[in-house]
């Protein structure tokens, strides 16, 4: 492994030289680097190998050949330096064939670990001068004595390879420059710091994810890189977080035990366990004079809405506003409603607030807004235009944030700074994960339903069956119930989707002739979407077809049964948010997938929609499918890509991660320290613009 001193003072080959410059690139090839995003030479240490594979057996010296790519295995008898330039190392490497010289330029530190009597294996290019072998800049193994059970370094790195650069062709390359670049890798973190977390350097980690060895230096080499990574992200988050507890003030909202009884006297049931839980870390936030930014997440039907209720009513009860934001008109509309039927019976003024809300009324609701005389606004993102004028908006609730534009997340943040925020997910993701994508918030967990929830019985049906399945769908209506039917797509889409207009057509002429049925769908106007929405909960309306426009939040408890037409187009998460309209009253549920297959056997996200009831665990499926990547990616929106995405998951990386990072920021908040140089080098680089340490350094 690399040695941590001998720092070359002009590095022969700079990291940010552009890779052209790199040893045995040149125009042609730096050309095809470039294509796959490696710039500088520096980049190449970041162009890590997608896999290894074994190499071949090495070959005796005796029998090497020039220009020979080899692998030979031997002692080290002799070595030597010589100082003048460029500098230049010299080690003998001795197997029972003869003898081999092996050189470097500017690695002085190799002197440390090749030592006469050590065993290496060395692998490099062959070159023969006044008749003798040697090799330049080869890569080295260190062997076990011989005679023990040391472990074989023979993995040799497979990189990503691309029309114009084969795979081997980049290793040679790698092999030349990475010995040339691993000495100015700087260290983030002193080393006892990372040992303590079994973890190694920095340039160790460089040097082991190009040349490993074994499987298990690998693994290490990515904890490690992983770490730092995880290291940096969270240290911009907390510095971010820092800084917005130093310099923004927030209304303290104090809910004592007089408000809390008002509000606890204002719904119908007892708070499940979790919800309490939830409230007292509320109170504690909200009661702080800077913001509150808190993630609640909990599974479809967990309550979370009362949760939310909670926290604006603590608001309004310190005479100060509070917003609801919805991501669809459906949504809004759903929330107005569950809301008003807590707060019937107190003088809690409420409005709606959406792009559909127009004329006297908008008037009004603007007005009311603007004054004050409206406490409780719920909408879409309308109310974050201009033209709403909030006299004292003290909370801010934020229903499936991750659906809103980044545009409008970016208007959240910034036009409400001081504001509590309280956001709200039906997608629970793992701890660790959600430490990841939302570092900048605190994340409380309601993992438990309201008693009495009756789990939803959940098939899926290949579409041969469908008459089946509208047969039953028949039988639920007739004896009082009501059903959704979700199909993917709207109309005039590809042919072979069916889509919702013809489901709806086919139904209404045909099983459900003698029932009353709507559609519902996103090109509908917002009035006549919201008068079938009404219908449906009034009862009025039997089956609704619809598209995933009731992916979220519709309550309606008489409606047993989900339709899921084409479910294998859906995703997971989607599945299961759909299948969360149903089982929400006292009535047995079920939820029927049908999906197109050759096979009778259900697609595997439909196997886990079978197999599992709980949010949590459809989430930690979905990253099993679908893996981490798009997850991550899918949420961040604007972050670049983790390098390894699936170590998130890994239960150790991520914490360690954050607590060095925490403890970093705590005794040094603006990252200024000498020992932090490095650190704050790096920040600046990645973060430059959103972070506080840019305006001072
Ligand atoms: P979600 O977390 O999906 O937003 P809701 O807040 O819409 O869930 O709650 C789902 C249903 O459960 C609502 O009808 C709500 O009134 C009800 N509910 C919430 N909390 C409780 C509770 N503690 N006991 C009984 N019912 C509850
Ligand atoms: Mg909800």
């Amino acid at each position: 492994m690399a040695g941590e001193s001998s720092e070359v003072a002009e590095p022969l080959l700079p990291l940010d030289s552009p890779v052209q410059f790199a040893l045995g690139v040149g125009p042609k090839r730096a050309e095809a680097f470039r294509a796959m995003g490696v710039e500088t030479c520096g980049d190449l240490l970041h162009f890590f190998p997608r896999d290894y594979a074994q190499s071949q057996g090495q070959v005796p010296v005796q029998q090497l050949q020039s220009d020979q790519l080899a692998s030979i295995e031997g002692e080290i008898i002799q070595t030597r330096a010589i100082r003048r330039r460029p500098a230049r190392f010299e080690a003998l490497l001795e197997d029972p064939s003869g003898r081999c010289v092996l050189t470097w330029f500017n690695q002085m530190f190799m002197a440390e670990k090749l030592v006469p009597g050590v065993r290496v294996r060395a692998t490099g290019k062959v070159k023969f001068f006044n008749a003798r072998a040697q090799m330049l800049q080869p890569r080295i193994d260190f062997l076990a004595a011989p005679g023990s059970k040391g472990e074989t370094p023979d993995l040799k790195p497979i990189y990503p390879a691309s029309a114009d650069l084969s795979s081997r062709v980049i290793a040679l390359i790698m092999e030349k420059n990475i010995p040339l670049l691993l000495p100015q890798i700087r260290e983030w973190i002193a080393p006892e710091n990372l040992s303590a977390c079994r973890l190694i350097s920095r340039r160790q980690a460089y040097e082991l994810i190009h040349r490993p060895g074994a499987w298990k230096y690998v693994q290490r080499a990515r904890h490690t890189l992983a770490f730092h990574e995880f290291l940096l992200h969270q240290l911009a988050v907390g510095m971010k977080r820092h800084h917005q507890q130093q310099l923004q003030n927030a209304h303290p909202l104090r809910t004592d035990d007089m408000v809390d009884k008002r509000i606890r006297a204002l719904l119908p049931f007892s708070l499940t366990a979790a919800q309490e839980r939830v409230i007292v870390q509320l109170r504690h936030d909200l009661a702080a004079r800077h913001p509150m930014n808190r993630l609640v997440q909990g599974d479809v039907g967990s309550g979370k809405t009362v949760v939310a209720l909670y926290a604006m009513l603590s608001a309004v009860a310190a005479g100060a506003q509070a917003a609801l934001l919805a991501p669809t008109e459906v949504l809004a509309q759903q929330h107005l409603l569950s809301l008003e039927r807590f707060l019937g019976n107190s003088r809690v003024k409420t409005t709606l607030f959406t792009a559909a809300v127009a004329g006297a009324s908008r008037k009004k609701a603007l007005a009311g807004i603007q004054d004050g005389s409206i406490s409780l606004v719920i909408g879409t993102h309308a109310i974050l235009s201009d033209t709403v004028q909030f006299k004292n908006l003290a909370m801010l609730v934020v229903d499936e944030q991750h659906k809103f534009g980044v545009q409008q997340r970016a208007v959240m943040r910034g036009r409400y700074t001081g504001v509590h925020t309280l956001v709200m997910t039906a997608t629970p993701i793992p701890r660790t994960l959600a430490m990841a994508v939302f570092g900048d918030l605190d994340v409380s967990t309601i993992d438990e339903l309201p008693p009495g929830r009756q789990p939803i019985a959940t098939r899926a049906v290949t579409s041969a069956r469908r008459a089946e399945v509208y047969a039953y769908l028949l039988k639920q209506v007739q004896s009082g119930r009501q059903g959704y039917v979700v199909v993917p797509a709207i109309d005039e889409n590809a042919a072979e989707l069916l889509s919702a207009t013809r489901v709806f057509n086919d139904l209404r002429d045909g099983v459900m002739k003698s029932h009353r049925i709507g559609l519902l769908h996103g090109r509908m106007e917002v009035l006549e979407r919201r008068e079938i929405m009404e219908q449906f909960r009034a009862g009025r309306i039997d089956v609704l077809v619809a598209t995933t426009i009731i992916e979220v939040g519709v309550d309606v408890p008489n409606a047993t049964i989900m339709i899921i037409e084409h479910a294998e187009r859906f995703g997971l998460a989607q599945l299961h948010q759909l299948r969360g309209r149903v089982g929400r009253g006292i009535h047995q549920s079920a939820c029927i997938l049908l999906f197109d297959n050759q096979t009778p056997d259900p697609p595997p996200r439909l196997a886990a929609m079978i197999k599992y009831s709980s949010g949590f665990d459809i989430a930690q499926e979905d990253l099993k499918i679908r893996g981490m990547g798009e997850i991550v990616g899918e949420r961040q929106s604007g972050r670049p890509d983790l390098l390894f995405p699936d170590l998130l998951l890994d239960p150790f990386l991520l914490p360690a991660a954050r607590q060095q990072a925490l403890a970093i920021i705590q005794a040094d908040p603006h990252i200024l320290a000498p020992q932090h140089a490095e650190l704050r080098r790096e920040l600046a680089a990645r973060f430059q613009a959103s972070l506080p340490l840019a305006d001072v350094g």
